[in-house]
């Protein structure tokens, strides 16, 4: 397999628009979400243009139909992530729901007084504000283990803070705002030696296909399909079956009882325990396309490319007088946050904009990693297998005009 860019650049309608003033689209804002290729855009179209009908429910072909394409979603998400048969998939509507259901179901029943949670200080909010939520109910203790000056997990903190008191390590297998990947198999080995449950939240990892998902053997793994273009909406909490069969339900409805009455109520096993109503099956279906897009490419040649854009933003934003990159870990996606002396990252975004670029700034949903970098906000460029050596060198050559220009 090869990997040809133009090729690939194609199958994104997205990407084929002129911006205001006649600039081409620039799409750097791909850790907020990915473009979406035209094979996931058909299949939603062809799944409510031929075969939607509810699932689980009705004895016709149609549901029949939809039903079997919802279910090979799913092990087409456990394929994907190489999850053992011990795992079983969730279907949510995006990492952050995955997380919430985690925290809310396995934690309000598991942590009590006196336990203790470790999270990292680079997680976004939605890996910290569900766990603040039970400790908080279940008078347990969140501790939070320290990044070093490169944006890596500080492992000698991450140790002294692990004890037998800790009852679940939760950490993001990337960093959204550093980029920094962390070594979850080492982290995951760790945890369960400590007797701790090890969750990951691969948001921003699974878009680019970084391995060692498997190899940690998380006992729950949070992944937004959106980001890994496939659409929004839909996601996954990947877990252990075992675990997941001896939790509460989060939410309760239709799909998920094993039979109800005014004496009380039984649930089904997992999956379906989780799913209560009608589930998001044209997502389902697009994530499933998503993934065979993804499938179809050349992943070694993905990564080498990723590799040589990071290699090349990184350097050129470097040679940039007053601009300061946040994150300079060895092993990174390639997302690379930064500020400018003296300009705020709105006024930055806004130039960029007029001249076609997207890119995200703000405290990227990650304002307790904001406060550890000493600053209110930042401006990140998120990188896709999509985007190329020439829109990273005219990104940086108009930064460097505009910054010139304000200074
Ligand atoms: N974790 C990380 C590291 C993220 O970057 C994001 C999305 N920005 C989330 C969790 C939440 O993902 P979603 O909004 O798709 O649920």
């Amino acid at each position: 397999m090869s990997f040809d860019i133009e090729k690939i650049r194609s199958d994104f309608p997205a990407l084929q628009q002129k911006m205001r003033g006649g600039h081409e689209l620039v799409y750097f804002d791909n850790a907020a979400t990915s473009q979406k290729p035209k094979s996931v855009i058909e299949a939603e179209c062809d799944f409510y243009s031929h075969d939607n009908a509810n699932i689980h429910r009705s004895a016709h072909e149609l549901s029949a139909r939809s039903t079997s394409m919802y279910e090979a979603a799913r092990d087409a998400v456990l394929k994907f992530f190489k999850a053992g048969p011990d795992y079983c998939a969730v279907f949510t509507r995006g990492a952050t729901e995955a997380l919430n259901l985690t925290a809310q179901s396995w934690g309000r029943k598991n942590i009590c007084s006196g336990d203790e949670i470790l999270l990292t200080q680079m997680e976004h909010h939605a890996n910290i504000v569900p766990w603040q939520i039970i400790a908080i109910e279940r008078g347990a203790k969140i501790n939070v283990a320290k990044i070093g000056p490169d944006g890596s997990l500080d492992m000698d903190d991450f140790k002294s803070k692990l004890s037998g008191k800790t009852k679940i390590v939760s950490v993001a297998h990337a960093s959204n705002v550093l980029g920094t990947v962390n070594d979850i198999a080492e982290i995951g080995r760790l945890a369960h030696e400590a007797g701790a449950l090890f969750c990951v939240d691969a948001a921003q990892s699974a878009p680019h296909m970084i391995d060692g998902i498997s190899s940690s053997q998380p006992d729950f793994l949070a992944v937004s399909a959106h980001k890994c273009y496939g659409p929004t909406g839909i996601g996954a909490l990947l877990a252990k079956k075992e675990i997941l069969d001896s939790m509460p339900p989060y939410q309760c409805g239709g799909d998920m009882i094993e039979s109800v009455s005014w004496n009380g109520t039984t649930f089904r096993q997992s999956p379906e325990r989780f799913e209560a109503g009608t589930p998001n099956i044209a997502g389902a279906i697009g994530f499933h396309a998503a993934i065979k897009y993804v499938n179809s490419l050349d992943k070694a040649a993905l990564h080498e490319h990723e590799s040589r854009l990071l290699e090349r933003l990184t350097s050129r934003l470097s040679q940039i007088s007053g601009l300061k990159i946040f994150g300079t870990a060895k092993d990174k996606i390639s997302t690379v946050s930064f500020a400018c002396e003296g300009i705020h990252p709105n006024d930055i975004s806004t130039l960029l904009d007029a001249q076609g670029i997207a890119i995200r700034t703000g405290h990227h949903c990650a304002e307790p990693l904001m406060d550890t970098l000493g600053v209110k906000s930042t401006c990140r460029a998120s990188l896709a297998f999509y985007n190329t050596t020439e829109e990273v060198d005219y990104f940086a050559d108009t930064l460097e005009r505009e910054i010139a220009l304000l200074s």
